[in-house]
């Protein structure tokens, strides 16, 4: 079997053939990356049940139709996003040719979490694909059944010249590290991309990380609580609360709480039924070691479990759990919850919430959300924060949208993907001039000898006008 580096090496003659270059290639592999998902469903819902107990709903919704539209995407965009990107001239530039290229950086390497293993790496991929690169592609080790179907799937449909999949845990992520790649995609946690980083550093490739962090939601105002908490819930919830965009935890008066709990129970109910566990809607936490981690969070903290606080370890089940009288310095406050425990901390004004976020500056929220049906209250929070993404009165939808860069800000991550932008993200910009032997007379003023009406000229010929934003 080939070790590492003779695959990062086998793949770098075959970029440097320039297979992956020509827009057919690129669109065959779409199109078969879109076939591996239509021919594969069943077997990919199935995986993704045994990893993570995901119902066959979130399955399609948030792994299967969200890479399904985002190949589509790049499918009926790539003609046109491989075109020139023609940009402003100025007087001594004027007859050139002068464009961006977006060309592929060669061999890229795409390490994927275990929360949704299947769309952190494909979606990924189809950037990787769209640009022209080869793709080394590392599923987590920690959702064995998708790393394993993703393994055996890949190569039935995609050229094995060009695109291949690694298996491994952490030892074997940090020998295939010790390769130059030309970029890294990352998903997964801030610890561990610190790591990534340094390996990225001694081969000064660039890094796109996706991290997580603590995603606030600020419910302030009037707004209506019962679709509030529908909401609050269905974006909490989802996936057992393993999402990097879930709303970790609520922001709120005690009154507006007050309000929230018994909208939330009902949602709940309507949701769940009585009793969630017995419930096929409800994942379980991915590992015995995940599931202690949040009881152990849980159990650490000094808040009062309102709703929810049942568990069973050997089904790695944890009912959706409210905790209330939570403050910042409360266990469940210190880190990503990710799982399906909500905090709901009370500040008594919008402000006061403002300052709470702004005060975490090292957990950048990867996204925020504000519930309010006064718009001077959502925009005080969007002008007054900061946040990978955005969204009002919802929680995770802004993410659906091939047309929205993903991506986060500060601590929860850098970089960003999904439709173009992961085209873009896998794009080196190529700054490029082509221009030919006219216009020689022109050109000679920037020639020595130098001369004070020489510099006079290509000071106005080559000077950004101050009223304009263009260069002329
Ligand atoms: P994980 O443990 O699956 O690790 C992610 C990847 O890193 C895996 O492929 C793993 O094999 C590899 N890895 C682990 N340790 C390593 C090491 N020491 N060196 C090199 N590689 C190593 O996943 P995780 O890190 O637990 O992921 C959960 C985190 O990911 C959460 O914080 C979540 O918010 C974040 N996340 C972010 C996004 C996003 O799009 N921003 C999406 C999903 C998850």
């Amino acid at each position: 079997m080939e070790n590492h580096s003779e695959v990062v090496a086998r793949l770098r003659t075959v970029f440097r053939a320039g297979v992956t270059i020509p827009q057919e290639f690129r669109l065959a592999q779409l199109r078969a990356l879109l076939a591996l998902m239509e021919d594969n469903e069943a077997l990919i819902v199935d995986a993704l049940n045994k990893d993570l107990g995901k119902p066959k709903f979130e399955a399609v919704l948030s792994e299967i139709e969200i890479v399904r539209n985002d190949i589509c995407f790049a499918i009926n965009n790539l003609k046109t996003w491989l075109m020139p990107e023609y940009v402003g001239t100025n007087l001594a530039t004027k007859f050139d040719d002068c464009s961006i290229r977006r060309t592929p950086f060669g061999v890229v390497l795409i390490i994927g979490a275990w929360n949704y293993p299947l769309q952190l790496i494909l979606l990924p991929l189809v950037g990787a694909i769209a640009a022209g690169n080869c793709a080394v592609l590392k599923p987590s080790e920690i959702s064995q059944a998708t790393e394993q179907l993703l393994a055996n799937l890949i190569p039935k449909y995609l050229s094995k010249e060009c695109y291949v999949v690694t298996c491994g845990g952490a030892e074997d992520t940090k020998k295939l590290l010790e390769n130059k790649f030309d970029h890294i995609f990352y998903t997964g946690s801030q610890a561990v991309a610190r790591s990534i980083l340094r390996a990225a550093a001694d081969h000064l490739t660039p890094v796109t990380l996706e991290l997580g962090g603590k995603c606030p939601c600020l419910i302030y105002g009037s707004m209506d609580i019962k679709i509030t908490a529908k909401r609050v819930v269905w974006s909490k919830y989802f996936n057992c609360g393993q999402s990097c965009v879930a709303p970790d935890y609520l922001l709120c008066t005690a009154e507006t709480r007050d309000a929230l709990l018994p909208a939330i129970r009902e949602a709940l109910e309507e949701f769940y039924g009585p009793d969630p566990q017995k419930c096929q809607d409800v994942g379980r936490i991915v590992t015995d070691k995940h599931w202690n981690h949040v009881m152990g969070l849980l159990e650490k903290s000094k808040g009062r479990v309102v709703i929810g606080g049942e568990s069973a370890r050997e089904e790695k089940y944890i009912a959706p759990t409210v905790v209330v009288d939570v403050d910042g310095s409360d266990s469940l406050m210190q880190e990503e919850i990710f799982g399906p425990v909500l905090p709901i901390i009370t500040l008594e004004t919008v402000e006061e919430a403002i300052d709470f976020v702004n005060a975490r500056d090292n957990q950048a929220p990867l996204a925020l959300y504000a519930f309010s049906d006064t718009q001077k209250v959502l925009s005080q929070v969007f002008d007054n924060t900061r946040s990978g993404g955005f969204c009002s009165n919802d929680g995770i939808v802004h993410m659906t949208l091939p047309t929205l860069p993903f991506g986060g800000v500060g601590a929860s991550g850098m970089g960003c993907y999904h439709g173009w932008w992961s085209y873009d993200t896998f794009s080196h910009k190529r700054a490029c001039v082509f221009r030919g032997f006219g216009l020689e007379r022109v050109g000679a003023f920037r020639y020595p000898p130098y001369s004070d009406s020489n510099l006079s000229w290509l000071r106005w010929a080559t000077t950004t006008k101050k009223s304009s934003c263009s260069v002329m």
